[in-house]
């Protein structure tokens, strides 16, 4: 077998030699490694072999492996359109790599990067697959959690001023190819700091919350919520005219102001309305808006002003 492995090994040892080399590699591995058959259809493909790492990642012992077709390691969250790329790869005579989650003997899920491997007889036939799978659970839920760090506000848990502003930029360019109406609402407590300076800072955090739980509740999927800084939030509303976004501003300054009735914390809001017009740039739309929310603040606060459609100025 020295052969086997190519001229260019240093001993020139027997095939059982090898065999045993080679055994006592997989069987050490991280790697779970499961090789089955090579009959795709029923009663294959069986499981022939499975190593330590896969018993232990699995759970399952050896024996409640053996003979088995390994699909009944998945189940209803395990991705068939993996599944079906799989096959077609694996029917084609090719090696596959892909992502999707099995089912360890206790029915909990687990995450698996795997790649599945023919080996072929002389021929060029599958005769066996080799597939070696790596449980990602941990790696995915750390790569989600940090996703949503990067994301969101560590107080509210909208959208962080980074993420809104992205995701505003996104939208405009979405109106501004497809058409379709966009609108940005700007909120701004009003006199929030005498929250603070009368309830104290652990209150004003709170407040900020209740007020992030009432914009989350009152959106719709598309629309996106963030913090836009300190006591100031932005509404990203694709599909709503300028009517539509000032019913959705004008019912959370409502419910703030009868929220804030029942907790003793005297709190109002005012905000800014702005609809897209062709070619403004998320900047301009933001001005915009922030403008209204100015107006709105000179003319007494607790209320919801709407920019006008804007004029042909060039600034804009
Ligand atoms: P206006 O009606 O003009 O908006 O008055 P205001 O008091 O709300 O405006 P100002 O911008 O002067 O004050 C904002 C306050 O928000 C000041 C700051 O202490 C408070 N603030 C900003 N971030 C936080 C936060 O994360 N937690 C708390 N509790 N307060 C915050
Ligand atoms: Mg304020
Ligand atoms: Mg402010």
């Amino acid at each position: 077998m020295g052969s086997a492995v190519g001229g260019d090994t240093l001993h020139d040892f027997n095939e059982i030699t090898w065999l045993r080399i080679f055994r006592a590699s997989v069987e050490q591995v991280d790697e779970g490694i499961l090789i089955t058959d090579g009959e795709l259809d029923a009663p294959g493909p069986r499981i022939l072999y499975a190593n330590p790492a896969f018993c232990r990642i699995s759970g399952y012992p050896l024996d409640e492996l053996l003979g088995h077709d390994p699909r009944f390691l998945q189940g209803p969250e395990t991705d068939r359109d993996v599944l079906e790329r799989l096959r077609r790869t694996l029917e084609a005579g090719s090696a596959f790599s892909g992502q999707t989650i099995n089912y360890r003997k206790d029915n909990t899920p687990y995450e698996v990067q795997w790649t599945v491997s023919p080996v072929h007889d002389e021929h060029g036939n599958a005769q066996q697959y080799v597939a070696v799978l790596r449980d990602v659970t941990e790696r995915e839920a750390l790569h989600r959690r940090l996703q949503y760090l990067a994301y969101h506000d560590a107080l509210t848990g909208l959208l962080n001023h980074q993420r809104i502003q992205t995701v505003l930029g996104d939208e405009v360019e979405r109106a501004r190819r497809y058409g379709h109406d966009l609108t940005l609402v700007v909120l701004d407590l009003d006199h929030f700091k005498a929250v603070n300076d009368q309830h104290g800072h652990a209150v004003g955090d709170r407040v900020l919350r209740a007020v992030a739980e009432i914009l989350r509740a009152r959106l719709r999927t598309s629309d996106a919520a963030g913090r836009w800084g300190g006591e100031e939030f932005l509404l990203v509303l694709p599909h709503s005219d300028a009517h539509g976004a000032r019913r959705v501003a004008e019912a959370v300054r409502e419910e703030l102001a009868r929220q804030a009735l029942c907790d003793e914390v005297s709190l109002t809001l005012s905000a800014g309305v702005a609809e897209y017009a062709f070619d403004l740039s998320p900047e301009t739309l933001f001005r915009i808006a922030d403008q209204a929310l100015y107006r709105a603040k000179c003319n007494g606060r607790n209320r919801v002003e709407v920019a006008a459609p804007p004029s042909a100025d060039p600034q804009r």
